[in-house]
């Protein structure tokens, strides 16, 4: 018994010194400061998530932070790991052009900076970009909202739409604009889609920084100002979080999940909103899976921290002002209620017991 205690007492021991070895080692690899938006959405929390579990995979320490969508705190929590000496930034901006000045010092001090699923604008020291094919999430979105309502609202034309737009300090709510307008302008040329209240353009559309309750209250205004009489069949949404706004506003005048209900889109498969879509009130929403964004991301940092050239695979689309960044584009994925099982469960980026 005292061998056995005693055995294991050194073995403790010998995975203590080989793990402090580890620690000892991962210092060696440098620092990653990770700077993300906001909590409120759970995708960023993932994001965080991931990218601390790979980058400690690979041997580095990090220093992740959230922002709370504050521009200045992001500022000041950037500013903090330059000055803590970290050789890489991982940036999901808040508002893309405000970071000019922090990069210049962190790029004086030699560090990489990498802009993570937003695009750095206005900042020469903007290293790469990893992102997904953000003009194709329009793209999925508005053609899901184009399907849902070929099936829902058969013999209706023209189809009454109103369209969302994101953040317009976010340079991807523009990509995806305009991804979803390349499938919905022709057929509102065509008379088969009418925006009834004749709001267009993301300056008209867009939904500052992303919050719900704007995207609700601009919808309460919508429906107040043009629905009396005409019913809405669809309406375009860039962001789960928007499309749950926009749903309860819907549902505030009556709508409820069945024939008569609107298609709603929405991204990012956030879990009350995948629940959104088995209840029926949400129709579809686009999947990033951001487990692969941060190993993707992971990737290509240590592919520079070692001298070598990352994975790119477009050098053209992302025009910040100063450059185009080079950058690594994901593909997203449009998922309905159909897919949820394939695409959520059973890939094991929503758990089961969650959506009960
Ligand atoms: C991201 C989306 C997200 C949105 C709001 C965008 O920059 O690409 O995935 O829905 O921000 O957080």
């Amino acid at each position: 018994m005292i061998n056995r205690r005693h055995f294991i007492a050194s073995v403790a021991g010998a995975v203590a010194a080989v793990s402090a070895l580890g620690v000892a080692h991962a210092a060696e690899k440098g620092l990653v400061g990770i700077s993300m938006p906001t909590k409120s959405s759970t995708r960023w929390i993932s994001d965080g998530e991931s990218m601390v579990k790979e980058f400690t995979a690979l041997g580095y320490t990090t220093d992740l932070q959230y922002a709370e969508d504050d521009i200045p705190n992001q500022l000041a929590q950037i500013e903090n790991m330059v000055t803590k000496g970290a050789k890489v930034l991982i940036i999901a901006a808040i508002d893309g052009t405000t970071l000019s000045d922090v990069l210049q010092k962190a790029h004086d001090k030699g560090a990489k900076v990498f802009a993570y699923d937003r695009l750095i604008k206005g900042s020469a020291n903007v290293d790469y970009y990893a992102t997904f094919d953000n003009f194709k999430v329009g793209v999925l979105q508005a053609t899901s909202l184009v399907d849902g309502m070929k099936a829902r609202f058969k013999g209706v034309k023209p189809w009454n739409v109103e369209l969302f737009g994101g953040s317009p300090d976010d340079n991807n709510a523009f990509f995806f604009y305009d991804g979803a307008m390349s499938v919905l302008k022709p057929l509102i040329d065509s008379g088969d889609i009418k925006i009834v209240s004749g709001q267009m353009g993301m300056d008209k559309v867009g939904t500052l920084r992303w919050d719900g309750a704007v995207a609700q209250a601009r919808m309460d205004n919508l429906l107040s100002a043009n629905y009396t009489s005409a019913k809405v069949n669809g309406v375009l949404s860039p962001y789960d979080g928007l499309s749950r706004g926009i749903i309860s506003s819907l549902k505030g005048v009556g709508y409820a999940a069945g024939d008569t209900m609107p298609i709603v889109t929405g991204q990012d498969a956030e879990v009350p909103s995948v629940k959104a879509m088995i209840a029926g009130e949400q129709y579809s929403t686009v999947f990033k899976d951001t487990r692969e964004l941060a190993k993707t991301t992971a990737k290509m940092v240590d592919a520079v921290m070692q001298g070598k050239e990352p994975e790119i695979n477009d050098t053209k689309t992302y025009d910040n002002g100063k450059k185009v960044v080079p950058s690594n584009l994901l593909v997203p994925m449009a998922v309905g209620k159909d897919d949820i099982q394939k695409a959520l469960v059973d890939s094991g980026y929503i758990a089961a017991d969650k959506l009960k």
